[in-house]
């Protein structure tokens, strides 16, 4: 997803570029869990005995009236013998009916839940599937992409240009599924049928288009590899389209483009940032994940959203985030914000994706951090290092970075500037770059096209790195406060040690002493600097996001 815009500066930033906000205060207050929520963002028992395989989301969408009518097809693999199966469809959308075998099943509603009661016996390992038919009007997107749902919008011409958006409040806005990111099915068809003279893009290749004899038709989408929830999507409009291949690190990959008909021109210009996007993070963070899916870019009617192998796009054809720096530092206008922000998801997102929303810093942090890796490829390291250390502006130490879990609740916007500033920080750690690279494209190997936890990741970069990371990311994802380096004279004897911490934080740090660089070990308690000099002056390397202070006493 994109910065969301709950967190004020965000808010103001967008305010600025004219767009406005209803819904996203919410966030900010204090929650209260409810039934609802677990029901949402845990593994219940009617979700754990069974194992996506494949869906078959097969819906006609209706400019006209707003409405959505179709089916879900739900295969899956029985992992535990059970007959009560969970399936999320948010109100106003309802569900008719549930078919096994051509036989019609017993459900009942429980708020955004559809409970659902299977007639024949689960066999473990047995692979079977649900027909899910259902339809309606489905919420309308109030400010998309950060408040959830469908976006009914014209282009210039008057033709309907619609498309979906609802990271965080969930595929089930718009179809029936297993709204949880823990499951994904290891493959899926999307079909959708349109109007006359329009065109679907969803994820992964196009199949086929079928022309009906009323002059509607069906796009059917076939993605081969695991997919999200929230990253599935369609994007219904007149679209042109153009294509390219790159020469990746797997090969020949197809370079799908799809823009409304009035800005081919403005789009073949911008989007050559697509293969730049791409050279730079292969590089950091090996093979693009998807070659068999391709990579698309498509217009749609709001700013941007990762969407698994047909990332969208509208940032107004110009670089920045709409036209603005978010670093203040000029490295932001080197590039289009939404093409490598949203490209650079496809590994850290929709490869490697959270298992539950509160983790969503495995999205955003690595993801935001890939902005500088983009600046560090074609502009040089130093270059990258004042884009992100110019992002230190936006963090507001709020609230901490991990969200609560089990209940679909993400945790502070800093996931972004300061999410990507913990691992700049922890680069400066590695101390060697090449290492670094191994470790970030040694993730994407690691976990590739799975579902994770944080503990995962951590345990990962722990092992990679040669050290116990734990206080590191205790002190960064799960408390607000900024480690202070806190040096001062006993007699002749400089001494320094972390302030403002958590209790175990002992992050090495390179300390500049009397502009001379030196690597220090610092814990908690007091360590005198060996051989100082007696006018020492102390400065913490800028790439460490901390602050120092001298004590008075
Ligand atoms: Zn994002």
């Amino acid at each position: 997803m994109k910065r969301n815009p709950s967190t004020t500066i965000f808010t103001r930033l967008l305010l600025g570029a004219g767009l406005c906000f209803g819904a996203v205060q919410a966030h900010a207050q204090t929650p209260e869990f409810t039934r609802q929520d677990t029901l949402r963002g845990s593994i219940t028992p009617e979700r754990a005995w069974w194992d996506l395989t494949y869906y078959h989301l097969d819906v006609e969408v209706n400019p006209t009236d707003s409405a959505i009518w179709g089916t879900n097809t739900i295969q899956y693999k029985v992992l535990e013998p059970h007959q009560r199966m969970q399936i999320d469809l948010q109100p106003p959308m309802r569900i008719q009916k549930v078919v096994q075998n051509g036989k019609d099943l017993q459900f009942e509603q429980d708020g955004n839940a559809w409970f659902v009661q299977l007639g024949e016996q689960q066999e473990p390992d047995s692979v079977n599937s649900v027909e899910v038919h259902y339809g309606g009007k489905p919420q309308v997107s109030e400010n998309p992409p950060w408040s959830g749902g469908l976006t009914w919008r014209y282009d210039s011409n008057g033709r309907p240009f619609v498309a979906n958006s609802n990271q965080g409040d969930g595929a089930s806005l718009w179809w029936p599924a297993k709204d949880h990111m823990y499951d994904e099915p290891d493959s899926m068809l999307i079909s959708v049928k349109v109007p006359k003279g329009l065109t679907d893009v969803s994820n992964g290749r196009l199949r086929k288009v079928e022309q009906h004899a009323d002059g509607t038709s069906t796009f059917h989408w076939f993605v081969s590899n695991p997919i999200n929830n929230y990253g599935v999507n369609v994007n219904i409009a007149d679209y042109v389209h153009f294509s390219e291949k790159y020469q990746g690190e797997k090969g020949e990959l197809d370079l799908d483009y799809y823009v409304l008909r009035g800005n081919l021109a403005k789009a073949k210009k911008q989007f050559k940032d697509v293969p730049r996007m791409l050279e730079a993070f292969e590089h950091w963070f090996g093979p693009y994940p998807f070659y068999e899916d391709s990579y698309k870019l498509v217009e749609a009617p709001y700013l941007g959203m990762e969407h698994q192998s047909s990332i969208t796009y509208g940032n107004n054809f110009q670089n920045g985030y709409l036209g603005r720096d978010l670093s203040g530092t000029g490295w932001g206008d080197k590039f289009d914000y939404i093409i490598i922000h949203e490209s650079g998801h496809e590994w850290f997102a929709n490869n490697i994706t959270y298992q539950d929303y509160a983790d969503m810093w495995i999205h955003e942090s690595f993801t935001t951090y890939s902005e500088n890796l983009f600046l560090d490829y074609h502009y040089g390291k130093e270059a990258a290092a004042a884009y992100v250390i110019g992002q230190r502006d936006l963090i507001q130490n709020d609230r901490p970075i991990i969200g609560a879990y089990g209940v679909n609740q993400t945790g502070s916007g800093d996931m972004y500037p300061k999410g990507a500033n913990m691992l700049h920080t922890l680069r400066q750690i590695v101390n060697d770059d090449e290492k670094w690279r191994g470790i970030l494209r040694g993730l994407n190997k690691e976990f590739y096209h799975q579902t994770v936890t944080t503990a995962q990741v951590e345990n990962y970069l722990s092992k990679q790195t040669g050290r116990d990371l734990r206080p590191f990311f205790d002190q960064y994802l799960r408390d607000v406060r900024i480690p202070e380096f806190q040096y001062r004279m006993e007699g002749n004897k400089l001494m320094y040690r972390w302030n403002n911490s958590v209790a175990d934080f002992n992050m090495p740090v390179n300390v500049h002493v009397n502009g001379k660089a030196q690597w220090l070990e610092p814990t908690t308690n007091w360590q005198e600097l060996k051989g100082a000099p007696k006018k020492a002056k102390l400065e913490v390397d800028r790439n460490f996001y901390v602050t120092a202070a001298k004590a008075t006493s």
